[in-house]
This record gives structure tokens, sequence and C-alpha cells, in this order.
């Protein structure tokens, strides 16, 4: 039975473990969900799997959640981005808080024969699988409990016994099969796994069984998750089909790799959305790369907004290959986001960037934009913004140790008294960018100087420094209050 049966609705889930950062595996996942369901019309779920007492914590939930908030992949159930609380009719969804509901279906499990509690020790398991692994056989539980009564089993426990509960295989003999919406027919044979642990010593459920029972009671319809789960998918069939419980449809996704096709690992870079945040990324420019990690547009397209991802998404576009991190495609993405952004809006993005490097800028609405204007096609990140704002920035401006060779030649004195006298001169505060190439052109006539002889010293005097951003984008952005305090501060030097 399959859930296309019964219900309509598609229901999709994102279920992070909170054990860290989100991660861009993580946030792929997410978003594919995500897409899913907004393509189709479902809902989307954010489930929380913090069954690990000891790797999860409250504030690697708080992580998860501005993370994906910042993607802007809203749940439609789960717990609220901002108290936390549970929203929804199937909750809690906190796996922590359903933990009534996992045994309930154990104990229906261990009632039906299904499922036996087991004593084997830690070292009788052990000893178990070495022989196991010396005759060269599978390296499954062979326990003796299987057969006990529960009568039996609970008695032991009464007595002190100390049992985990065990999914009984053993009757099982047959390949167990799905039809991955990424990978086609995938078949596992029941020998695969041996009795596998429902919960553990003292209750607390594993993963593979609170995903399902979670699964089934969310009724989830579609789980698109990462391809290390394959191997776990067996296990959960196995209990879909005890508790006679629909399947959802499987998809798996294709691992994320670096650029030399090694699992992608942090120190080759940021791996995590908080670090794409902080170095400047666009949110919309990071789901668009990392949703074609694995799908590609019907049309090829490879710049997409998330309305265009969302109209365009479907399964069969999913790639079994593992997909490779391209950070130099990254940055490019997010270019071509940044540049699309209407300057106002850019603005905002940029603004905290500039706060936190306590660069100043006028306040005028006009002026930033118009400066963004220019500056945009400088920019990949909003990062950039910094050096570039920096620039323009009276109270950050110095003369370099770089510059003394270009203020060492013997017409740099005249070219940048030159200088400060046509600034001086000038009617009006601003300048335009054909008034600027206008008084350079009378600066080289009035002290004969020509090439870098000319540049170089004038650059030092409004920058500080003989190389970097052309002088015609910065001085219509600057004031001549600031080019005169630029040149004198320049000046002084020769007086
Ligand atoms: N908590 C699991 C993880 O973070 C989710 C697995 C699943 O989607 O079933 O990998």
């Amino acid at each position: 039975m399959s859930w296309r049966q019964i219900s309509p609705k598609v229901r999709t889930r994102f279920a992070p473990s909170p054990t860290g950062y989100l991660h861009v595996g993580g946030a792929r996942t997410a978003l594919y969900n995500y897409l899913y369901a907004k393509k189709n019309g479902g809902e989307f779920i954010l489930r929380i799997e913090d069954t690990d007492e000891a790797r999860s914590t409250e504030e690697s939930l708080k992580m998860v959640i501005q993370d994906l908030v910042w993607l802007n992949l809203l749940w439609d159930e789960g717990p609220d981005a901002g108290t936390l609380k549970d929203q929804g009719p199937v909750g809690p969804y906190r796996q922590s808080q359903r933990l009534s509901l996992y045994k309930d279906v154990a104990d229906k499990l261990l009632a039906e024969g299904k499922a036996y509690y087991c004593f084997l020790t830690d070292e009788e398991i052990e000893a178990q699988r070495q022989a196991a692994m010396a005759a060269g056989r599978p390296p499954h539980v062979n326990s003796p409990y299987a057969d006990w009564s529960l009568e039996q089993a609970r008695a032991k426990i009464a007595e002190g016994g100390k049992a985990v509960v065990r999914y009984k295989t053993k009757h099982l003999k047959k390949d167990y099969v799905i039809q991955d919406l990424i990978r086609g027919e995938v078949k596992f044979p029941s020998d695969m796994v041996g009795d596998f642990v429902l919960l553990r010593t003292g209750g607390m459920p594993v993963y593979n069984f609170c995903c399902v029972v979670d699964d089934h009671l969310m009724r989830i319809t579609h789980v698109l998750r990462a391809e290390e789960h394959l191997s776990n998918t067996l296990r959960q069939l196995m209990i879909y089909e005890a508790m006679n419980w629909p399947v959802p449809e499987f998809g798996h996704v294709s691992l994320v790799l670096d650029e030399d096709r090694q699992k992608l690992s942090k120190r080759k870079g940021a791996v995590s959305c908080n670090q794409f945040r902080e170095e400047g990324y666009l949110a919309e420019a990071v789901e668009n790369f990392i949703a074609l990690l694995g799908w590609s547009h019907p049309e090829g397209k490879e710049i997409m907004s998330m309305k265009d991802m969302e109209e365009a998404f479907s399964t069969d576009r999913l790639n079994a290959a593992g997909a490779v991190f391209d950070r130099v495609k990254l940055k490019w993405v997010n270019a071509m986001h940044l540049r699309a952004l209407p300057e106002a809006e850019l603005w905002a993005m940029v603004q905290p960037f500039l706060a936190k490097a306590g660069v100043q800028t006028p306040a005028d609405p006009a002026w930033r934009e118009r400066s963004l204007k220019v500056f945009k096609t400088s920019m990949e990140l909003l990062a950039d913004a910094v050096p570039l704002y920096s620039l323009l920035d009276d109270g950050k401006f110095t003369v370099l140790p770089e510059a003394e060779e270009a203020l060492g030649w013997e017409t740099s004195k005249a070219v940048v008294g030159a200088w400060r006298d046509l600034i001086a001169a000038h009617g009006r505060e601003d300048f335009t960018e054909e008034e600027f190439l206008k008084i350079q052109d009378e600066v080289k006539n009035r002290s004969g100087a020509k090439g870098k002889n000319l540049f170089m010293p004038v650059r030092v005097a409004v920058i500080g420094k003989p190389h970097g951003t052309e002088l015609k984008i910065l001085v219509p952005l600057m004031s001549q209050q600031s080019l005169l305090r630029r040149a004198d501060q320049v000046l002084a030097r020769w007086n």
C-alpha cells in the first residue's frame, strides 16, 4: 500500500538532528523537500530528531532554525521559529517529546511477536560478531531470546534484567524493493540486516524506528533525503511491513563532493549556511546554487529565483551522480543575484556589513543607490562592499607606505598641488565623471607630468595608495570637502 492510494496531499519533511550548524547537504535536503511540497501544493514539515541526547542541543536547534529562516524555507508545521512551540495538528514535532508514541508501537510489535526483548550483553554480541567474521558469515546478532515468550521476558525484566527491544527478522526471507524517485528500482535482500534494535536499554528509541513511526503519524508521503540513509531504508521498510502501514515514496539524493571528489569538508572553506551568511552570500543565491547540486532546470537555467525553482522542480530531474561543490561557481551565482537586486534592497543587505566594519557613509538614500549602482559590478559578495566603501570614508583615509614611491617622484608635489587647487576652484560640492577627467587633464597641463607620474600621485591624494578602484568611479561619489581634506593631508608632507 502506498500513500498515493490513501491521500492526494503531498507532505514532505525535513528532519534534522540538531547537532551543529546547518550544513550545505542538509540545506539541500530541506530545499528539495520544500520545493517538492510547494510544486505539488503540499505541506512541508519540520521535525526535530533529537533522541541522541548526548549530541543534540537546544543551541544547535536554534542555529538550524535560524538558518532555515535565513533561507526562507519556512515550514507549515513544526516548532515555531520564534518560540519553538509546536505548531500543527500532528505534533509534538520533537522526537524527544514523542517517546510514549514509540513505546506504544514497540509494545504492539512485542505483543504480536514481531519484536522481542533481547538480554544479550555487549560482550556476548561482540563475541558473536568475532565468531561470525572468523567463519565468513555476516555479523548478524543471533539472539537466543528471539523465541522467548513475552511473559518469560517480562519476568526477567522484573528481576532486574536489562533488555533492548529487537526487531525480529528471522522469518523474513525475501527481497524488499523500492522505486526510488532518483535511483529507480533499489533491491534489498532481507538478509542484509540481522535483528536490529528498536529501543535501547532504558527505552530510548533508535533513529530507524522513530523515523518510521513519525513519518507514518505525520502522514509523510515523500521522503527526499541523503544517499547515506539508503542503507537504513531496508530496516524502515521492515517496520512499515510489520505495522502494515503505507510506505512513503523515497528519493535518495547524491552526496555533495569537493572539487577533488572527496566528501565535502570544512577544511576547504565554508560548508555551513551560517558561514555563507557571514561571508556575504545571499540566501537566494545559496539556494540557487545548492539546488543545482543534483538537480537541473528543464530549460537549463543556471540563475534562478526561488519562484523559478518552485515552478520547475520535479524529482525526475534529480541526478543520482555525486554533485561537485564548485566554490567558484557559487561566487558567480552570488554575483549574478547580487547584481540583479534593486539598489535599495541591496543597500539593506550591505549595511550590516559596513556597520560591523565601522565604515561611515552618507545618509542620503540617493547617494547610497548611486554608489551601489557603480560598486555592485565589482562585488561578488556583500562583504566586498567593505573595502569599496572604506575608500570613501574620510575616517579611514591614510597614506599607505606603498604610496611613498609615487610621492617621491620629482613632479609629484606639483601634481598634488595642482589637483588641490583645481578641486578648491570647483564651484560645487560634487563632481561628474567628465568634470573629474577634465580636472585630471588640467593637472597634467599644469604639472607637466603624464602617465603614471600623473595618475599615481592623484590616486594617492584621493585614496592614499597608488593602485585600486578607478578614480573616475570614486570621485563622483566624493565631496569637494573630503577631497580637499585628503589632498591637504598628502601635501602636508612637503610643508
Ligand atoms: N535525522 C536524520 C539526519 O539528519 C534524518 C534522516 C531522514 O531524513 O530520514 O540525517
